[in-house]
């Protein structure tokens, strides 16, 4: 008799565990999925996130990189390359004395530690948002000043540089400090 409700017990028991398990099942397939459907859906990254470089610009068009090497010195994985030129009355990159003829960052070096962005004077280089950067070559991954400087905001409307426009230092300096999306 002991035995017999031994048994049914053991088959309760059993029981139990099914409908625990599936109600576990059920409640998981009810609630809303959180996977994300990459590459048709992107999470936003988060503020900080330290992605691909961009090389900024005035709001006026004028490059903020002054050509000062200071980004390149202070780069751990030694990933950057600066050559500065001087700018003259008839070619002007940036506000300064120099410009940056060649920005170069190796992104097989670059950790994304952040430091050549705590380096810079201007506020030329950031980290950005961009996280897709795979390529094929490793020719690929020498990003040059051209793919890394943000298009010039105002290039519909005028894309002539500021002293074509008229504009003067003091114009500039009244303007905000800031432009490019991070
Ligand atoms: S993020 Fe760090 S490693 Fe990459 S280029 Fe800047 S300083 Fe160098
Ligand atoms: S990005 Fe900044 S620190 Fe680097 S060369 Fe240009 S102005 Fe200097």
């Amino acid at each position: 008799m002991a035995q017999e409700a031994n048994g049914i017990g053991a088959i309760w028991d059993d029981i139990r565990a099914f409908g625990a398990g599936f109600k576990t099942t059920f409640k998981r397939a009810i609630r809303k999925p959180v996977t994300v459907q990459y590459p048709e859906q992107r999470l936003p990254m988060a503020r900080r996130f330290r992605g691909l470089h961009k090389l900024l610009r005035y709001p006026d068009g004028l490059e903020k990189c002054i050509g000062c090497s200071l980004c390149a010195a202070a780069c751990p994985a030694k990933a950057i390359r600066v050559v500065a030129a001087e700018n003259t009355e008839t070619e002007r990159y940036s506000p300064g004395e120099r410009y940056a003829k060649i920005y170069e960052i190796n992104m097989i070096r670059c950790i994304f530690c952040g430091y050549c962005e705590e380096a810079c004077p201007t506020g030329a280089i950031v980290l950005g948002q961009q996280y897709e950067i795979a390529d094929y070559h490793r020719d690929d991954f020498i990003y040059t000043k051209e793919r890394l400087l943000v298009p010039f905001p105002g290039k519909a409307k005028d894309d002539r540089p500021r002293y074509q426009r008229g504009l003067t230092d003091q114009g500039r300096a009244a303007e905000p400090q800031t432009t490019g999306a991070l």
